[in-house]
């Protein structure tokens, strides 16, 4: 276990023996090969072929002795008076330095090829060397390779063991340097942060969330206080839910609560309880729990409840999932077990509450909901604050620019950004960070690496740059659709080219505005159209976005007279794995009818705008072909100014026009006052 302090051997106790281990064995073994290796092949047994054994050798009788070992080779010994022969000068010198004594060693050695034919041979040398009265001696032998043997048996042996062991670390997650090993494999694997932790967080370290920041102060009072709120007889509660999207702040917002509180914290994901084996997760649930009731006060953080806390049973026909099931019994019961005041509060996050089980959400267990959404502007100014604290920046940067530019982003995408800039100034050998390099990280961030050595032909750069100057084209026309900062058609990710938007935040949208939208989303295409005449690839992430928007409208907005006012969104989410449609076979028809009509219309509308301002995007695609990059500023040049800005002036003067009237009433209900007052006066 990784939190018990290991027991140190007493220090005092000078242990002279070095200490046993395998690397020892491993190393006796490497040594044994390496000795085998010389004793076996003795200095100076020389190879050779047929040819040079029957014609330099055994025709002039300088043969003493041939042995067959295993009908697989030959060992050849020379007389010891022709060894003095220059040609056997190359064996004669190895052997004179050898150790070992001239005569026992045979000097050459033939692979046999043909065992029945070499012993013809040799018969037939035999016969010719009888004539001459000289002996060619001619012995077989079989000899065992124990070395060999041994290994052939032993070596499966040790992969298996050593796979074994291997499997057995990695079950018990890389646990193997302490004691136990695959006995610990019910243990929580909580990462513990206590008092001594070197990065104690807190409150300031979290940035906008107030709301959330009031909620969890309570948490912080009750783990600080506890007789204060149990003086009168309330209790504490048992733990809060972490509801938002990722990386929008929940463990930092948990790691906050445990460092003003002051108390250890217990940090586990949903996903660590879940096993290979059955009945892990229920374990490892017991064992955190334990652990947290030792170290009580504390907070146990559970990071993706929704690993586990899926709701039970919803999809017979997929066979439930039982561990996960079990293991989710384990915390309830756990939950309800402890004593409400003994000081452990279970923060969980998640970032979809609708599917989690309902009994986790009732009254004792997860009672408090507390919402983490992305951030809205200000917020984002304050994230960024936090973040650039550590990071040499120009003076010039003002962080609330670079809110402006990062609608949509969560804090660990701010983060992300702020990491990221300093790494893209560092690379260009700056001495701070510049708001070029923010812009790029902001821009990285959104769409990936730029691929600058892609390969494109000049044909394919020139239909790029003729959708993106008509995505450009239309989102300058229409008074709904986002606001346009740049085109581009510089490869990046996986991206040919892209129009980026500034979008608004807004909290609810109307149709024109969608349908502007998809209009913008469909001028890729349609000026693909007009100015080639036929279309592309190039617009699959278009379509698809248009698509999805059009079907979201009409099943889930309600806003196709046709289908009228129903929506079929589930936001239960407990529908997930079921195939059957929520609407008939009919609807169904009606609804992709709608889509299609929908989605021709805009486009029929896109094609419209493109041929009425067909020279503008032209000028538009070559300066885009010519520069690579254009902004806003060079679509205002071409096309004067967009209708998105219009309306918005629009708008500003219709204020200041009520304005000027709430006022010119104001006066004159005062006028009238008076006047009445006056007659008042007068009757
Ligand atoms: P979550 O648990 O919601 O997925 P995290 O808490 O892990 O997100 O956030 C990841 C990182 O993003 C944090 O470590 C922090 O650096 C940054 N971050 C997120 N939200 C904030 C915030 N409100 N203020 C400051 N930093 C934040
Ligand atoms: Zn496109």
């Amino acid at each position: 276990m990784n939190n018990e302090p290991k027991k140190n051997n007493p220090v005092n106790k000078p242990s002279k023996k070095p200490k046993f281990s395998f690397y020892w064995v491993y190393g006796a073994i490497a040594l044994i090969f390496i000795i085998l290796q010389f004793v076996n092949y003795a200095p100076s047994t020389k190879e050779i072929s047929l040819f040079k054994l029957e014609n330099d050798m055994l025709k002039p009788h300088d043969v003493s002795k041939i042995v067959i070992v295993n009908r697989d080779f030959a060992e050849i010994y020379i007389k010891k008076d022709r060894l003095s022969q220059d040609k056997y000068s190359d064996v004669n010198k190895n052997q004179n330095n050898s150790f070992i004594s001239q005569g026992d060693i045979p000097q050459y050695k033939y692979s046999i090829l043909s065992p029945e034919k070499f012993e013809e041979e040799l018969n037939k040398y035999q016969t010719e060397y009888d004539k001459q009265n000289e002996t060619l001696v001619v012995k077989s032998e079989q000899r065992k390779d124990i070395f060999g043997d041994i290994l052939g048996w032993l070596l499966p042996v040790i992969i298996f063991v050593g796979l074994w062991i291997f499997i057995m670390r990695k079950m018990t997650g890389g646990a193997g340097g302490g004691a136990g090993g695959i006995f610990n494999v019910g243990k929580s694997k909580a990462k513990i942060f206590d008092k001594e932790s070197k990065t104690k967080i807190d409150f300031s370290f979290v940035a906008g969330l107030e709301e959330a920041k009031i909620e969890v102060k309570e948490i912080v009072d009750f783990l600080k206080e506890p007789k204060k709120y149990t003086r009168l007889g309330g209790k504490i509660p048992k733990g809060a839910l972490l509801v938002g999207p990722p990386g929008t702040g929940k463990t930092l917002l948990a790691k906050a609560v445990a460092g003003e509180a002051n108390v250890p914290f217990f940090s586990m994901s949903g996903s660590d309880f879940v096993e290979m084996f059955v009945g892990v997760g229920a374990s490892r649930v017991r064992d955190l729990f334990k652990q947290a009731k030792e170290k009580s006060p504390c907070i146990v953080f559970i990071d993706e409840i929704d690993a586990i806390g899926r709701a039970r049973g919803k999809n017979p026909n997929m066979g439930a999932n039982d561990e996960r099931e079990n293991t989710l019994n384990q915390l309830l019961t756990e939950m309800d077990g402890f004593d409400t005041n003994s000081g452990v509060i279970i923060l969980a996050a998640t970032n979809r509450a609708d599917i989690l089980d309902k009994a986790l959400l009732r009254a004792g267990r997860f009672d408090r909901q507390i919402y983490v959404e992305l951030p809205d502007l200000n917020e984002r100014e304050a994230i960024f604050k936090v973040h650039l604290k550590d990071i040499k920046t120009s003076k010039t940067i003002d962080t609330k620019f670079l809110a402006k530019q990062t609608p949509g982003f969560s804090g660990a995408d701010i983060a992300n950004v702020c990491n990221e800039s300093a790494l893209i100034a560092a690379r260009r050998g700056g001495k701070e960070v510049e708001k070029q390099d923010f812009l790029d990280a902001i821009d990285r961030i959104i769409g990936g690496l730029e691929k600058r050595n892609k390969i494109i032909t000049i044909e394919e750069k020139k239909t790029i740059a003729f959708h993106e100057a008509g995505h450009a084209t239309i989102s300058w026309m229409l008074k709904y659709a986002h606001p346009l900062v740049k085109v581009t058609i510089v490869p990046r990710g996986k991206a040919l080219g892209a129009a980026w938007y500034l979008p608004e935040e807004r909290q609810i949208t109307t149709t024109e505005q969608i349908l502007d939208e998809m209009c913008a989303t469909l001028g890729g295409r349609a000026s693909e159209l007009i100015n080639f005449n036929k279309i592309s690839t190039g617009a699959l992430n278009d379509l698809e976005k248009a698509t999805k928007q059009a079907y979201a409208m009409i099943v889930y907005y309600g806003m196709s007279d046709k289908i009228g006012n129903i929506s079929f969104y589930d936001s239960t989410g407990q529908n997930e794995y079921s195939f059957t449609k929520p609407y008939s076979e009919k609807t169904a028809e009606e609804i992709d009818d709608e889509v299609k009509k929908l989605i021709e219309k805009q486009f029929d509308r896109a094609v419209d705008i493109l041929s009425k301002n067909k020279e503008g995007l032209k000028k538009l695609a070559e300066r885009l072909l010519a520069k690579e990059v254009i902004y806003s500023d060079d679509l205002e040049e071409i096309f004067g100014k967009s209708q998105y800005d219009i309306y918005k002036e629009e708008i500003q003067q219709k204020e200041q026009q009520k304005e000027q009237e709430n006022k010119n009433t104001d006066i004159k209900t005062n006028d009238k006052n008076n006047k009445d007052n006056n007659t008042t006066n007068i009757t």
